[in-house]
């Protein structure tokens, strides 16, 4: 059960509304992404937690908060991926925000074709510690390493920022160079960044962005990583109108503490919570 600190309602009215896709068929090492949905529900419990954020805004009064429950993902990748693409249209048709939770990365693809449908220009902004620009992962061009190379090649955005990346081949950033990609490497990422955004913005949150000290639970653990802080911080700062975000790869096999769910439900309050401030802000304009 999901209550984000007791915001979740049920509404035929909503403004932010919560989807499970509970999906792993598409890693390439560890199999446990598809208990993400559940973990990172179980985590977001009223009774551990309340529904304001950072910045004051109260998820429960200041918005409408619903949980749609899940993608059916008993069917062929082919039937998922069109369950995935229909489900955020719904969402989108009501002029609400989807917040999907994952499943691993290759979901994004089938989100991006539905956010590109009810958005004519779009930019990304995408925390990773790996690119996920393969043109394919052991011949499967579907693969969770591969949905921005897809992505791009098919103009669902028109740009897209990658943070958090420390896991980069020279084939994968040759392909950043060819599709257009700003990388910002660890190497090169220092606090204060301020990114701004001209197009309606969607967040993919691939957890393995953090680094394993606090988000031990993914399948491909990456020392040297983003501080939740610092990912906070990133998404408080950013100049831009955010209009979706997937959280992904959360695999609960690697997260017996729970800490890396609990990161999780932090990061869709805190982008929740800049969501309705930038829509709340407009409205007032
Ligand atoms: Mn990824
Ligand atoms: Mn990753």
């Amino acid at each position: 059960m999901t209550d984000f600190g007791g915001a979740i309602k049920q509404s035929p009215s909503y403004k932010l509304a919560i989807i499970g896709v509970p999906f792993d068929e598409k890693s390439s090492y560890l199999r446990g992404a598809a208990g993400g949905p559940a973990a990172i529900r179980a985590s977001s419990t009223g009774k551990a937690r309340n529904p304001e954020t950072e910045l004051g805004v109260d998820l429960e009064h200041d918005t409408v908060m619903v949980d749609l429950g899940d993608v059916d993902t008993s069917g062929d990748v082919d039937r998922t991926f069109h369950g995935i693409e229909t489900a955020v249209a719904a969402i989108l048709k009501k002029k609400a925000g989807p917040i999907i939770l994952g499943g691993d990365h290759s979901i994004t693809y089938p989100i991006m074709k539905a956010m590109a449908k009810a958005y004519r220009r779009l930019d990304i902004l995408h925390f990773d510690a790996h690119p996920d620009l393969y043109e394919d992962l052991y011949g499967d061009r579907l693969s969770h390493a591969c949905p921005f190379a897809r992505i791009m090649e098919d103009g669902l955005a028109e740009s897209l920022v990658q943070i958090g990346v420390r896991a980069a081949t020279a084939n994968q950033r040759a392909n950043a160079r060819r599709l257009g990609v700003r990388m910002v490497e660890m190497k090169d990422f220092r606090d204060g960044l301020t990114l701004s955004f001209k197009n309606p913005l969607y967040i993919s949150f691939d957890l393995d962005s953090l680094d394993p000290a606090f988000a031990p639970g993914v399948s491909h653990q990456e020392a040297g990583g983003l501080t939740t802080r610092q990912a906070i911080d990133l998404i408080h700062r950013l100049k831009a109108r955010i209009v979706g975000l997937d959280v992904v790869e959360l695999n609960p096999l690697r997260d017996p503490s729970g800490i890396t769910a609990s990161a999780a439900v932090k990061i869709i309050k805190e982008v929740a919570g800049v969501m309705i401030n930038k829509a709340c802000l407009s409205k007032r304009a």
